[in-house]
Parts: structure tokens; sequence; C-alpha cells
């Protein structure tokens, strides 16, 4: 494409750069930005560096955080006694936004991969088994929940932290894995069905 000017080419290949968004719609947004007022484009900059160069990672459950410790951690209302170990901060907004869980996370940062060569000496585990094993008076776990991608990776991983952790005796479970809300029956594959019945709930 021939660009009418060297600076919108420089912003469309910056923009263009980002995951999902080709030249045309990054091009499509360096003219939005040039229509809008100087000052939001300058306030967009500004809130993007300041992103990147501020954030910095939970030091008790590592996920993002804009102090030593995440909003999370932080929140006298959530329940310390129970930790939701997950591989990334995406995880954690999906299961935040359910509202359906109180207690803590640990974000494992990426997940045992041998084929890509990710090891648990590359995960945040053996922080997770120190936060298991503290026994203080206050923040001391007796519930570890395992929400990991029902993947061969995931299971991988679940394995190893059920290891890991077995000597501890904390109390251990993984989410449900099961046929989807409104979903139909004759449409869930058969490990996903399986698996249902395997692991049935009472009916109350
Ligand atoms: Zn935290």
């Amino acid at each position: 494409m021939n660009y009418p000017s060297r600076l919108i080419e420089e912003a469309v290949s910056e923009i263009s750069r980002l995951p999902g968004i080709g030249k045309k719609t990054a091009l499509r947004l360096a003219l939005h930005l040039l229509k809008r007022e100087e000052e939001q484009t300058r306030s967009l900059s500004e809130a993007l560096v300041n992103m990147r160069t501020k954030t910095t990672y939970c030091v008790k459950c590592h996920n993002i955080a804009d102090d030593r410790h995440c909003n999370i951690c932080t929140n006298p209302r959530r329940d310390q006694s129970i930790i939701c170990v997950v591989v990334d901060t995406r995880d954690v907004l999906a299961i935040e936004s359910t509202n359906q869980y109180k207690g803590l996370y640990h974000v494992l940062g990426g997940i045992i991969s041998p084929l890509e060569g990710i090891g648990p000496a590359d995960l945040n585990i053996d922080s997770l088994v120190a936060r298991v094993e503290y026994k203080g008076e206050e923040d001391a776990v007796n519930e570890v929940i395992l929400a990991l991608s029902p993947t061969m990776e995931g299971d991988t991983t679940a394995f190893y932290l059920q290891k890991k952790l077995r000597t501890t005796g904390i109390k251990m479970s993984t989410i449900a894995r099961g046929v989807p809300i409104g979903g139909d029956l004759e449409y869930a594959d058969e490990i996903t069905l399986g698996r249902s019945i395997v692991s049935r709930v009472a009916y109350d």
C-alpha cells in the first residue's frame, strides 16, 4: 500500500504488530486517532506506556499487580484458606467474571509441556508449595483447586502438582468437566460425556 505519509506508515506498521490486527484495520485505527483530539491519543499512549513499565507481578500469587501484592490477595473479604491454581492471568479474569469464587489464586505462568521444553522448574510451583506448607495463624491454606485445561499438558501439570503437594495432606480438587450449559448431549464429544458420567454429582 502507498501511504500518503511516512508517519502514518510507521504508526500502521506498529499497530499491525498486535495480534489479530491486519494492515487494513491498523490503517483504520490510525486514521481514527488522527481525527480525534490530540489529547486523547496522548492519554492512550501514556496509558499503554504506564501499563508496560509500571505493572508488576504479585509476590504472593504471581497475578499481574500494581504493587507488591495484587488486589485479590489484599482484599480482606477473600477467603485466604483456598487457592485456585491457574495457568495465567486470563484464567484469573475468566474465573473472576463468574462471581462464584471468593478464594485466592496462584498463577503458574505456564503449563508443563515437554514438547515445548517447559518443565516444572520454569513455573511458579515452589512458591505454591511454600504457600500450602505455610502454617501461620492467618493465611493457612486448607484447600487447593486445580483449574487447568483438560488437555494433555493440563493433565500432566495437574498430576505433577498432586504428587508434589500430596505430602502436605492438603485437600485437593479439580474443576468439574462436563457438558456445556445449554449444550445438547448428542453433540458433546465422547470424552467429555464420559467424564461427565464418571464425575456425576448428586441431584439436590
Ligand atoms: Zn496476589
